[in-house]
C-alpha cells in the first residue's frame, strides 16, 4: 500500500517489523523481495513522485577544494525511485576479482565473495530488465565476431565481457503498481528522517524521527536499513549523534563516511584502423532485445602481473576527430544542452546552466549548422531509437570518422582520506547538516589508469592493427586535470564499508552497523573495493542478499519461539 494522503497527528508513532529508509533501487528491490513475506515493512521514501526544488535542496552541500567533485544535488534524485528516475541503465556485475584481498590493492577483500552474490545477480537482472544473465559476448552472441577488434585480443588483453542495458527501468514507476498492491509493505510518501534514536542511550536504534508534510512522527521497528544512496547514508549516521556515540553511529573507529570512492573515467587515446572492417564497435541486441556493448578487459592474471586497478576501455567518440566535431555527437550535445536548460526549475538555475553551457554549445551548433546536412536521415532513425520504450542507450561516433576515442573506467583505490562529512557551517531546511565531499585519489589511481593504457597501446602497435594518438605525459596532464574538475556520474561507494573488522569498517558481512544491534545499510556505501563497473546491478543484487538475510534471520527467531 502507498500511503499519499495521511491523518497522523504531530508527534504518533507508527510501528513496523522492518523499517526502509529510502525509495531508490536499493529500498525498493529489498521491498519487493520482502513483499508477501509475514514482516510488515514501512518504506520512507524522502520524496514525491517526481523532482521538486525543496526536496533536492535537502540534497545540496559543499566540496573542497572547490570544482574537485560536482555540486551533490546534481547527481542525485530526492524522490520516488531515488536517482533511478535519471540513470542511463548501464549494468555490468563485478567480477570475482573485485570480492577478492589483492596483495597490491591495500584494503581490498570483500568479507562476501561473488559466489554469495550470484543467485541474487540474476534476479537483480530481472529487475533491471537487462535479459539473461550472460556477460560473455561470445556465450551470448556465438554467431557474431568473437573481439571488438579482430587480431587484438590476447592473453592479456580480452574483449568479450558484455554491458547491457536496462530500458532503464525508473525504479518508482516500473514497480509501483507492485508496492501499490502489497499486503505487508507500506510507503509512506515525502516523509524524511532526520535522525536515527536509540533508547536509554543502548545499542539498538529504537525509532526514525521523521518529518512528513510539516510534522513530525516516530517510526518504531525491530530492524531499520538505510538505503539513502552512497553519501545519504554516510550523512544520516554521522548526523545522528548520541551520549553513547558522540561522533555519530557506526563511527567508533572514526571509518564512517571515508574510504569515498568514485570511478575514474575519460577518453584521451584515440585509433585510426587500418582495416574498419575488422571492428565490431556497434551495441549487438540479444532476443529480447536488449542493448549489449563489448569492453576491453586485462584479467585476473595480468592485474595481478602488473599491479593494476581493475580497469576497462571501449571505444567512444574522440576528443578531436580530424580536426572537425562529430555530428551525431554534436546533434546530442545541442539537444541535450537545450532540454537541460529548459527543465531547470527556477529561472536562477536556468540562466546558470545557461552560462555554463553556452560556449560549447555554440561550437557544436554551428558544426550541426555548417556539417549536418547529409547526416540528417541518420539523425532522424537515432532520434527515433533514442525515443523507443527501451532506447538506443547512446550514440556512437559515426562510421565516417577516422578516429576513436579509447574510453577507460578505472576502479579507484580504497583511501582513508578520501571522504564525505558533514558541513561545519551549512544546514539544510530541516537543521540537518549538509554533507560535504572531500574526494582525494592517490598516485596509484594515476599510474593504473598510465599501466593499463601503456599495455593497450603496446598491444595495439604490435599487431600492427591501425594508429594510436597517446603520449604519456599529456595522458597524466589530462588526468590531472579532470581531478581538479571530477565529476563523479553518481557512483557513490565506500562511505560505510563492508568488513569483518570493526577496526576497518563500518558494517559486518550482513550489512549490519557495528556497535548496534539492528541497524542494516544497503546501497553502494557498503562496497568495500568498486571495481569498474557502474554500482546500480550489484547495489540491487545486494539489497536481495539483505533482504533474504533478514527474512531468513527473523524466520530463525520464530522457529527459536516456538
Ligand atoms: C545521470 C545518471 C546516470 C547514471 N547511469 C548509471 C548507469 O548507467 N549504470 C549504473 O549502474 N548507475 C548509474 N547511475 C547511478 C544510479 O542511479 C545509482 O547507482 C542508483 O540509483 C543508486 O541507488 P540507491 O537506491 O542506492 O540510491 P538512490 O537511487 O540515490 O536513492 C536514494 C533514496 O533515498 C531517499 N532518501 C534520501 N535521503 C533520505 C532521508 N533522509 N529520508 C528518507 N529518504 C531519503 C531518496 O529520496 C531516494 O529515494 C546514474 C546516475 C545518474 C545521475
Amino acid at each position: 500500500m502507498i500511503i499519499t494522503k495521511h491523518t497522523f497527528q504531530e508527534g504518533e508513532t507508527l510501528t513496523a517489523d522492518i523499517c526502509i529508509v529510502g525509495s531508490g533501487p536499493a529500498a525498493i528491490s529489498m521491498a519487493l523481495s520482502l513483499d508477501g513475506s509475514p514482516l510488515r515493512v514501512l518504506m520512507l521514501t524522502g520524496g514525491s513522485w517526481t523532482e521538486t526544488i525543496a526536496n533536492q535542496d535537502l540534497y545540496r552541500g559543499s566540496v573542497s577544494p572547490a570544482g574537485s567533485h560536482e555540486s551533490l544535488e546534481e547527481n542525485r534524485r530526492r524522490q520516488f525511485g531515488g536517482t533511478s528516475s535519471a540513470w542511463g541503465g548501464r549494468c555490468i556485475p563485478f567480477e570475482p576479482i573485485d570480492f577478492k584481498a589483492r596483495s597490491w590493492v591495500p584494503d581490498s577483500g570483500w568479507p562476501i565473495s561473488y559466489d554469495d552474490l550470484l543467485p541474487h545477480y540474476q534476479k537483480a537482472a530481472e529487475l533491471c530488465q537487462i535479459g539473461r544473465y550472460e556477460f560473455d559476448a561470445q556465450a551470448a552472441f556465438p554467431h557474431s565476431k568473437r573481439e571488438i577488434l579482430e587480431g587484438l585480443d590476447s592473453e592479456s588483453l580480452v574483449s568479450y565481457p558484455l554491458e547491457r542495458w536496462s530500458p532503464p527501468v525508473h525504479f518508482g514507476k516500473t514497480y509501483r503498481a507492485a508496492l501499490e498492491n502489497s499486503a505487508n509493505i507500506h510507503v509512506l510518501m515525502d516523509a524524511h528522517v532526520l535522525a536515527l534514536k536509540t533508547e536509554n542511550d543502548s545499542s539498538t536504534v529504537s525509532h526514525v524521527t521523521v518529518s512528513l508534510g510539516g510534522i513530525t512522527l516516530s517510526v518504531k521497528a525491530n530492524k531499520f536499513v538505510l538505503a539513502t544512496g552512497g553519501i545519504e547514508n554516510a550523512r544520516l549516521l554521522l548526523a545522528s549523534t548520541t551520549d553513547r556515540y558522540p561522533t555519530g553511529l557506526g563511527n567508533q573507529h572514526d571509518n564512517v563516511g571515508r574510504y569515498y570512492m568514485v570511478h575514474f573515467s575519460g577518453v584521451y587515446a584515440e585509433v585510426k584502423l587500418y582495416d574498419k572492417a575488422k571492428l565490431m564497435a556497434d551495441f549487438e541486441r540479444d532476443n529480447g532485445g536488449v542493448y549489449c556493448r563489448r569492453r576491453w578487459w586485462f584479467p585476473e592474471p595480468t592485474q595481478e602481473a602488473h599491479k593494476l586497478l581493475n580497469t576497462i576501455f571501449f571505444l567512444y567518440h574522440a576528443n578531436t576527430t580530424n580536426g572537425h566535431r562529430d555530428v551525431l555527437f554534436s546533434s546530442r550535445f545541442v539537444a541535450k544542452s537545450v532540454l537541460s536548460i529548459l527543465s531547470q526549475k527556477s529561472i536562477n538555475r536556468v540562466v546558470s546552466k545557461g552560462k555554463e553551457l553556452l560556449p560549447s554549445l555554440k561550437e557544436h551548433a554551428v558544426n550541426v549548422a555548417k556539417n549536418g546536412f547529409f547526416e540528417i536521415p541518420d539523425l532522424i532513425k537515432l532520434g527515433l531509437q533514442r525515443m523507443a520504450k527501451r532506447r538506443l542507450p547512446y550514440l556512437l561516433p559515426s562510421k565516417r570518422n577516422d578516429y576513436w576515442g579509447l574510453y577507460f573506467q578505472a576502479e579507484q583505490a580504497p583511501n582513508r582520506e578520501s571522504r564525505i562529512c558533514l558541513s561545519s557551517s551549512q544546514k539544510d531546511a530541516f537543521g540537518m547538516p549538509r554533507a560535504e565531499a572531500q574526494l582525494a585519489f592517490l598516485e596509484a589511481d594515476i599510474e593504473s589508469i598510465v599501466d593499463t593504457h601503456t599495455l593497450f597501446v603496446q598491444e595495439f602497435r604490435t599487431k600492427n592493427l591501425g594508429e594510436i594518438r597517446y603520449v604519456e605525459a599529456d595522458l597524466r596532464q589530462y588526468l590531472k586535470e579532470r581531478i581538479d574538475t571530477y565529476n563523479s556520474a553518481s557512483h557513490h561507494i565506500g562511505t560505510t564499508r563492508m568488513s569483518d573488522d570493526p577496526q576497518t569498517g563500518v558494517v559486518d558481512r550482513h550489512a549490519k552497523v557495528y556497535g548496534l544491534t539492528n541497524l542494516y545499510v544497503a546501497g553502494s556505501s557498503i562496497f568495500p573495493t568498486g571495481g569498474h563497473a557502474n554500482p546500480t546491478l550489484t547495489i540491487v543484487a545486494h539489497a536481495l542478499f539483505l533482504a533474504n538475510h533478514l527474512k531468513v534471520n527473523h524466520k530463525n527467531k520464530e522457529m527459536s519461539y516456538s
